[in-house]
């Protein structure tokens, strides 16, 4: 790096201290930053809550003239607006929301160059008065958030992200053009380099990890229960449970109001007016926990939400990594934990069958429903691995990864090996003989000699098979087949009743056997209460494999600075509702940890915490000190 580039990003840090509160750039930030301010397009893909609203943010404020953000959502916008003017940045946004005065008011205000930063929603590009406006002003940098939305291969292809090109042709001046996105397919992320017309830009791509984030997946024989005892334990904290159906989220909501756990819900079979107040609940905290379908949460930038639950398996996993991950993005450790059930299969299966795929010709629907086939497939096999989850997500993205990352289910559960070898042989034979046609269920009952109206249908109690695994347990046998499966010598149809058959690697075990072993799960008698709190606290305390370096743990709290962090959140609630700002723009959780353990006791010392900038240490500081000095 040249001096010029060092003093650029002393700038930047600076700017970073100021506004944001926080001492160092994340991985991504500064090499994004830095090629901004040399003029260079970019396009930077990071998981979410990784920070990638610094990354034009910085450069905004460095830049003279204004910014343009384009984003998709109103409730994005108003989040990202509301948060920089706390910060002490001038911003504002345009979009639909505004009624025709305020929209003129607020281009007068930008013509004026009121504003740093301007947020607007895609369709408004081209209309008249915003063209008139953009003609005149200065525009150092068209930033265009959730950048994959150009692309009509991601699942939130929004047309108005199409004329973004024809916008900045129509500018005086081309401004440096930045683009931001989370999706991991390589096809997105080609498209929206053509799409925008990004010239040779820089491209960061840090990885798809989010190391705060603990994964788990469990097979309880009682959901609810489980989910009962999740919620519980992180009473008081944020978090989101998804389900499937509309129907579900109506039964848990129910569940959890007379088990005592308020809730806030969201699917499409609510009115506008109700689903958006209930989601104002959860972003302010009124209401701690959200039930929901997927259509819930995009837009949401609530950092605080401590824990994810999928009642339900979804339908793939650029799904179930797209929702988990609204947990924990303030850094803070998050838990994202699946609740699977054999039963939550056949409905996702419906869903992908009868999708109806109008608008595509005969061969293109086949494509595409074997490929959404293909992904349910490998959805189930996260849930039927006992190997590092972390590491089957990151696969599955193309990431590198290691094959234990030690803060996940998949590498925390207590497990033995046990010898399945005859096991695998005798299912697999089994299949085999009955000629390929049947599911799990009935070999396994073929296996264990029971004569069931459709083994006996089937003539299967005639097979050599037949019985041949009686003293075996059933649970165990039914993890065998899943075990062969995901370990890829049996495959398991995608059809309506999925039927078993032998993969190439079946057949060669089957000529040549060798010695199978899997991993049987050590059950712990005191499961139920505080195993689950104790395995997390493991992976995450022994801070395993470099988890959460520098983070700090909200369990870690000793008594007294537990009432300190409990009086700061109040005053932060206070203050939250004073200003009508959801609290956690206020601070977020990770700077009220830090405040409850360090202690400041003068503003130079709350400077210090990261969160607090120069802005908010003004605004807030006096009525935190007295908090933290008990002088309130
Ligand atoms: P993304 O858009 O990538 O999903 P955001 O830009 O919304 O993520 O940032 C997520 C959170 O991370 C925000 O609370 C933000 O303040 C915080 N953050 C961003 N950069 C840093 C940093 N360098 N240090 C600490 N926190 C950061
Ligand atoms: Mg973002």
């Amino acid at each position: 790096m040249g001096d010029g580039g060092k003093e650029l990003i002393r700038q930047a840090a600076e700017l970073l201290k100021k506004y944001f509160g926080y001492d160092t750039f994340r991985k991504g930030q500064e090499e994004l930053i830095l090629a901004i301010l040399s003029g260079q397009d970019v396009l930077g893909i990071m998981p979410t809550g990784s920070g990638k609203s610094l990354c034009y943010q910085i450069p905004a404020l460095v830049m003279p003239g204004i910014t343009l953000v384009v984003s998709p959502l109103i409730s994005l916008m108003k989040d990202q607006v509301t948060a920089l003017n706390q910060a002490g940045v001038h911003a504002a946004w345009l979009n639909s929301s505004l009624t025709p005065n305020q929209y003129a008011r607020a281009l007068f205000y930008a013509e004026q160059g009121r504003y740093k930063i301007i947020y607007v929603a895609p369709e408004r590009l081209l209309t008249d008065s915003f063209l008139r406006f953009a003609s005149r002003a200065d525009i150092s940098m068209v930033a265009v958030d959730e950048s994959h939305c150009a692309s009509q291969w991601g699942q939130d292809f929004r047309p108005g992200y199409l004329k973004i090109p024809d916008f900045i042709r129509l500018l005086p001046r081309r401004p440096v053009v930045s683009a931001f996105t989370a999706t991991a397919a390589r096809k997105v992320q080609e498209d929206i380099q053509v799409i925008l017309r990004l010239r040779q830009p820089k491209v960061v791509l840090t990885g798809f990890d989010r190391e705060n984030l603990y994964f788990e997946v469990r097979h309880p024989k009682k959901k609810k229960a489980d989910l009962l005892e999740i919620v519980e334990r992180h009473k008081g904290e944020s978090g989101i449970i998804y389900c499937s159906t509309r129907k579900t989220v109506e039964e848990i909501h129910q569940f959890l109001f007379a088990g005592g756990c308020p809730a806030a819900r969201y699917h499409a079979g609510l009115s506008d007016a109700e689903r958006a107040g209930n989601q104002e609940d959860f972003v302010y905290d009124r209401l701690p926990v959200m039930v929901a379908t997927n259509a819930f949460g995009m837009g949401i930038d609530k950092s605080n939400v401590r824990y994810v639950i999928h009642y339900n398996m979804p339908k793939d996993l650029e799904s179930y990594y797209q929702e988990a991950g609204r947990a924990g993005r303030d850094g803070e450790p998050a838990e994202c934990i699946l609740l699977y059930g054999k039963k939550d299969v056949a409905p996702a299966q419906m869903f992908i069958e009868s999708s109806p795929r109008e608008d595509l010709d005969d061969v293109q629907r086949l494509t595409i429903l074997e490929r959404e086939r293909e992904r349910l497939k490998k959805m189930q096999y996260y849930c039927l691995t006992k190997d590092c989850l972390r590491a089957y997500i990151l696969d599955y993205f193309g990431d590198q990864a290691s094959d234990h990352c030690g803060n996940c289910s998949g590498c925390l559960n207590e497990y033995e090996e046990i010898d399945v070898t005859e096991a695998c042989q005798a299912v697999l034979s089994c299949v085999w003989e009955s000629r390929q046609r049947y599911g799990a269920s009935v070999i396994l009952d073929a296996l264990k000699g029971r004569s069931t109206a459709k083994t006996v249908q089937y003539r299967l109690d005639h097979l050599p098979q037949f019985g041949a695994l009686e003293r075996w347990d059933m649970g165990l046998l039914e993890q065998a087949v899943n075990f062969l499966a995901v370990e890829g010598y049996l495959d398991i149809t995608t059809d309506r009743y999925p039927i078993l058959r032998l993969s190439r690697k079946g057949r060669e075990f089957m000529e040549e056997p060798c010695l199978l072993t899997m991993k049987k799960q050590i059950v712990k008698q005191t499961m139920k209460n505080g195993a689950a709190g104790g395995k997390r606290s493991a992976g995450f305390g022994a801070g395993a494999a470099g988890v959460n370096a520098g983070g700090v743990l909200l369990d870690d709290l000793a008594g007294e600075q537990n009432a300190l962090f409990l009086r700061l959140k109040e005053l932060r609630m206070q203050i939250a509702r004073e200003e009508q700002v959801p609290a956690y723009i206020v601070f977020n959780d990770k700077t009220l940890v830090q405040m409850a353990l360090r202690q400041p006791a003068t503003k130079a010392q709350l400077l210090e915490i990261s969160g607090v900038g120069t802005r908010k240490l003004e605004k807030y500081g006096d009525r935190f000190l007295e908090v933290l000095n008990g002088t309130d």
